[in-house]
């Protein structure tokens, strides 16, 4: 039973079970007048009481409201109290910290997620929603790793890994939230203008599925001619067809996991910037924001680019990944271009409602999110140039976003040297199709009896690749200016 600290001048003191999950247990103050105090407890300690009078006015524009019940009252304590307590704190509400939240939630995890502005709004807003694991393989950069082509494979793997996982993903958070997510697979061209850029991609291609490879390999003229239509200089192109590669609608996507999550217990608070993770005894503890101190069990860090600030921990547990900015532009397209074109100039991505996506550059150059008219022109000139078409349609849309990169181009995910403290974060250009594994990995982890041991797979994700051996250097990031490199 809770334990009164304090003022003890109530009359009447209920202790009831609370209706939503971060409230272990409230104190129902039957008798309270309007303008009195409000405590809120957790489970056998209370631990904060609000001196928040509510008028006299609210007081009863809420009783009007909510009828008289315990539940009432409970609400009115939600409302009031500010004192959590989780399983799993997350913050960050982007695509990888609600994937993993639903997850949790789903598993029976008591879950908050803490996001700084809106959900969903940076980087997994701002993306084309590509499931493009071969045509990304080309840009997967060397690891400052022991074996460069052993974190490729394992990279390339996870992402093979994650495109076979969306369809059931998709199928299953429709049936959360009824959105559909527009996923799209079997839909993906590449454009080549020589065979020998793509040599990297295609080594690791052909160990895997040599078959295929040698019935795919490069469409001639007139097939790549009909994959878009009325496009004659695409046909000009040397095209890869890679039946497995496609898109989903990010937006939708976040859209989707945020009703996911609500609709299974996930307390979602968005405008809560996470200052501080507390520990206790040397363990992840506290979540601080300006308007919360929530108790979380667990912590789970997915601040996508912003991953690095201190939250005040140990800098060995704060995953290196710094922002590359992108800019991209959607045009009113119509069916001009009916699939996801992947080329090493621009990309091409059509939406189910007529819209067209071209990006996207990739930009060292801070939190800065900016945008500019030369990129604008840019971009719609690089479409041109393979669909001609395009310098018809009006551009309807001109944004940037932050990819969250890590040093090493790689994903860094699971436990960490501080204890329950986890990371998932640095997925770099390919955290949309990453996703659905991502919050696979980090809820086995999570969950683990093992405890901070990470699975197998994770562990070749893991931020402890980061701590090397004095004389070990890593690789500084690579450095790519805006007009020069686009996708
Ligand atoms: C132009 C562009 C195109 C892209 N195209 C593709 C693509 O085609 N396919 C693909 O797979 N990927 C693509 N990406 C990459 C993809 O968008 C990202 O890898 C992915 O969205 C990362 O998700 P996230 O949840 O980690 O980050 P975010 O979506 O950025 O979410 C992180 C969240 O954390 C919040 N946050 C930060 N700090 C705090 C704090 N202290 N407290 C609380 N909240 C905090 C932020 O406000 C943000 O909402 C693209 C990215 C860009 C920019």
């Amino acid at each position: 039973m809770a334990r009164i600290i304090g003022d003890q001048t109530l009359e009447t003191i209920v202790f009831r079970r609370a209706a939503r999950p971060p409230f272990s247990w409230v104190i129902s103050i039957s008798s309270l007048p309007a303008g009195t105090m409000a405590i809120v407890a957790d489970r056998d300690m209370l631990i904060a009481r609000y001196r928040q009078p509510l008028s006299e006015d609210e007081f009863n524009f809420r009783r009007s409201q909510n009828g008289t019940s315990g539940a009432c009252r409970s609400s009115l304590l939600f409302y009031t109290g500010k004192a959590m307590k989780y399983d799993v704190g997350i913050i960050g509400g982007g695509a990888i910290g609600l994937s993993c939240a639903w997850r949790l939630a789903q598993a029976g995890v008591r879950v908050g997620v803490f996001e700084r502005g809106e959900i969903g709004r940076e980087a997994s807003w701002a993306a084309a929603g590509m499931l493009a694991a071969q045509c990304e393989a080309a840009h997967h950069p060397p690891a400052g790793a022991q074996s460069i082509l052993d974190a490729r494979h394992a990279m390339f793997d996870l992402c093979l890994q994650s495109r076979a996982l969306y369809p059931a993903f998709a199928q299953e958070l429709f049936e959360a939230s009824s959105i559909d997510i527009e996923l799209s697979l079997r839909s993906a061209p590449a454009a080549l203008s020589s065979a020998e850029e793509w040599r990297e991609p295609g080594i690791l291609y052909v160990q895997r599925q040599p078959d295929e490879w040698a019935q795919n390999a490069f469409a001639q003229q007139n097939e790549a001619g009909h994959i878009v239509q009325s496009a004659p200089d695409f046909a000009g192109h040397n095209a890869l067809w890679l039946p497995d590669e496609g898109q989903v609608n990010n937006r939708r996507l976040v859209e989707a996991l945020r009703l996911a999550c609500e609709r299974s217990g996930v307390l979602i608070h968005q405008a809560e910037p996470v200052q501080e993770v507390h520990r206790r005894d040397g363990r992840a503890a506290t979540i601080e924001t300006p308007g919360h101190s929530a108790l979380c069990d667990k912590v789970l860090l997915c601040a996508g680019a912003w991953s690095h600030d201190t939250l005040r921990l140990p800098p060995e547990c704060l995953p290196p990944v710094r922002p590359l900015a992108g800019e991209m532009i959607a045009v009113q397209a119509g069916r001009i271009v009916d699939r996801v074109i992947y080329s090493d100039g621009v990309y091409m991505v059509p939406r189910r409602n007529g819209t067209l996506l071209n990006g996207a550059t990739m930009e060292e150059r801070g939190f800065d999110k900016s945008k500019s008219e030369a990129t604008r022109t840019h971009l719609l000139q690089s479409a041109c140039g393979m669909v001609p078409e395009l310098a018809h349609c009006e551009i309807v849309e001109h944004w940037a976003g932050l990819r969250p990169a890590s040093v090493d181009g790689l994903p860094i995910l699971g436990a960490t040297p501080v204890p329950n403290f986890y990371v998932a974060t640095g997925h770099g250009r390919n955290g949309i199709l990453l996703t659905p594994i991502t919050a696979h990995l980090l809820v086995e982890s999570i969950l683990s009896s093992a405890g901070r041991k990470n699975t197998k797979v994770a562990s070749e994700f893991s931020i402890e690749r980061f701590v090397l051996p004095a004389e070990v250097e890593t690789t500084p990031p690579r450095k790519e200016s805006c007009l020069s490199k686009t996708i």
